[in-house]
């Protein structure tokens, strides 16, 4: 027992979370906490959303990992940081996210998602630290008509700015690996959702909706289809890039690999929520791409990933979640 507790000991790695007061970053925290992995988290708690839902997605980590509220363009405070911590690997999850407004600011997406994500890779390169996972996204292959979706497809038409940003820094970090040979792992994530999903997102409006009986506004005709991710496969596999991925660099897909349509979707939301859905029509939007769809088999080969949460599931996780919640926000 006491050679296993100093193995564990020694393997106890030092992790800095960018990103860590969003949706998925306090899911990936919570789990690194659990196993005994040391966390700092940071984190500028963006505007995007309402402040107190970041609270609140913290609420498991508290007093268990260092929380800094800071912005990742601030590279003197990134400088000390580092210098103090000595970290083992850095989560990268800091970012604006959503794809509607990065139409109206491209700037801020590119400067937040690419110069940022650079600020990130040049102070680990400064202080020696060896391993970046980096969230990256599906909306990188645009409109892709081959599906599934697999890395080694050409994604070099990206349909909206947050596409662009994510693409760029897939490349910056390319370069970086290749320049300074630190490893790196991107995971394009695919639609995630489940409890603490953002406000803005689909899955979370539709809900809120339905269980208000207000109107659900569905663009296009509702045959678009998405590869919807339930979080804590996400975060399996985002601790499992952390842990498994080999060295050198590296992109993978986390998916579910079940797609579903928007017309079945609303279907099932009204299912979880038990009311029947109110819908309102109106036409496909800029940056919206038809289908995702993830081949996952090199992250099942190399990461041992299994996303293993149906949709009714997941929805069902998500609907009890959200009647914990306070109603203000
Ligand atoms: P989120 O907005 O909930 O989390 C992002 C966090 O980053 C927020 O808490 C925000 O305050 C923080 N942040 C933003 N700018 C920052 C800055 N300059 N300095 C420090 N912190 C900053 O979003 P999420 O859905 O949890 O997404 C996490 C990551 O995963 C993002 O990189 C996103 O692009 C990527 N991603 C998400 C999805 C999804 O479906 N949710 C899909 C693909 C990729």
């Amino acid at each position: 027992m006491r050679a296993v507790q100093r193995l564990c000991y020694a393997m106890r790695m030092k992790m800095l979370v960018t990103g860590i007061a969003g949706f998925i970053g306090s899911h990936v925290a919570d789990r690194l906490v659990a196993r005994g992995d040391e966390v700092v988290g940071l984190d500028n708690f963006d505007p995007f959303y309402d402040r107190r839902i970041k609270e609140r997605n913290l609420a498991g980590v508290r007093g268990k990992a260092r929380l800094l509220e800071g912005d990742i363009a601030d590279r003197d405070a990134l400088d000390k940081l580092f210098a103090h911590e000595r970290f083992d690997a850095v989560i990268h999850l800091a970012a604006l996210a959503g794809v509607r407004p990065s139409i109206q600011q491209p700037w801020r997406y590119q400067q937040v998602n690419v110069v940022g994500t650079s600020h990130i890779a040049e102070t680990m390169v400064a202080h020696g630290v060896k391993r970046l996972v980096f969230a990256s996204s599906s909306s990188v292959y645009g409109d892709n008509t081959e599906l599934p979706f697999r890395e080694t497809h050409r994604v070099d038409e990206p349909a909206s700015p947050y596409a662009a940003s994510k693409r760029a820094g897939e490349l910056l970090l390319k370069t970086l690996h290749k320049v300074h040979g630190f490893d790196v792992s991107c995971l394009r994530y695919f639609t995630v959702y489940g409890p603490r999903q953002r406000p803005e997102m689909a899955i979370h409006k539709f809900c809120r909706a339905v269980d208000t009986g207000n109107t659900i506004t569905l663009f296009g005709d509702g045959s678009s289809s998405r590869d919807y991710t339930y979080v804590g496969d996400i975060a399996d596999g985002t601790i499992a890039a952390l842990d498994r991925a080999p060295g050198g660099y590296s992109i993978y897909n986390l998916g579910n690999t079940h797609t579903i349509t928007l017309n079945d979707l609303v279907d099932k939301v009204g299912q979880a929520v038990g009311k029947p859905p109110i819908i309102k029509r109106i036409s496909a939007q800029p940056g919206d791409v038809a289908h995702t769809h993830a081949d996952v088999s090199s992250a099942q080969r190399d990461l041992g990933y299994a996303p293993s949460v149906s949709i009714d599931e997941g929805l069902a996780q998500f609907v009890m979640w959200m009647r914990q919640q306070p109603t203000a926000n």
